[in-house]
C-alpha cells in the first residue's frame, strides 16, 4: 500500500478513544471517524467494483501487513470502531465465533471466574465452568452415598423435591 493510502488512513482516527475495559494494558482504542457499518465496523468506500472494505483490516495491513491465510480479526477490546493493531489478534473463525458475546461473560451465573483454569470449552462453543461442574459432581457423589446408606429417606440434599410447603404458606392466606 502506497504511503498516501496510509497518511489518509491514520488521518481519520481518534488514537484518545476509550480505554478497553477487558484489557486496559492495551492502551486506549483508535476510533475510526469515517463511515461505520451497519454493524458498528470502520467502513472504507470504495469507488464501484472495490465494495468497501473493514478499516480495521486495512489498519491490521498497514501496521503488520496482510492477515494470515484462513484467520480474521477479532477486537480483543470489543469495540468494532476501533482499528488499533494492538487491539485485534488474528484468529481462527471458531476462536473467534467462541469469543462473540457469549464469551465477553466473566463470571459464571454463581460468580465463579471464567479463567483460562476454571473454564471448559463445549464443542459449540459455548463455555462452562469448571467449579459448578465439580460442585454438582460432589452434590451426586454425596446423595448417592446418602441414598445407599438410608434407603427411601425423603429430603436428602440436592434432591430436587419441590418446596411446595413453602410455596402453598404464600399464596394462600
Ligand atoms: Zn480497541
Ligand atoms: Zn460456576
Amino acid at each position: 500500500m502506497s504511503r498516501s493510502v496510509a497518511d489518509r488512513f491514520w488521518r481519520k482516527v481518534d488514537r484518545n478513544g476509550p480505554m478497553p475495559e477487558r484489557c486496559p494494558e492495551l492502551g486506549p482504542c483508535w476510533i475510526w471517524l469515517a463511515c461505520t457499518d451497519q454493524h458498528g465496523y470502520g467502513a472504507i468506500k470504495r469507488g464501484p467494483p472495490g465494495g468497501s472494505r473493514l478499516a480495521h483490516v486495512v489498519g491490521w495491513e498497514l501496521a503488520r501487513g496482510a492477515v494470515p491465510d484462513g484467520l480474521e480479526l477479532d477486537h480483543l477490546c470489543r469495540n468494532p470502531a476501533c482499528v488499533n493493531p494492538d487491539h485485534l489478534e488474528a484468529v481462527t473463525h471458531r476462536q473467534n465465533m467462541e469469543r462473540g458475546s457469549h464469551a465477553t461473560k466473566t463470571h459464571c451465573i454463581r460468580g465463579h471466574p471464567f479463567d483460562p483454569e476454571n473454564t471448559i470449552a463445549r464443542r459449540d462453543g459455548s463455555r462452562a465452568c469448571r467449579s459448578c461442574k465439580r460442585d454438582r459432581k460432589r452434590a451426586d457423589y454425596r446423595r448417592r452415598v446418602l441414598q445407599e446408606a438410608f434407603p427411601g429417606l425423603p429430603g436428602l440434599p440436592g434432591a430436587s423435591k419441590p418446596r411446595t410447603r413453602q410455596r402453598s404458606s404464600q399464596e394462600e392466606p
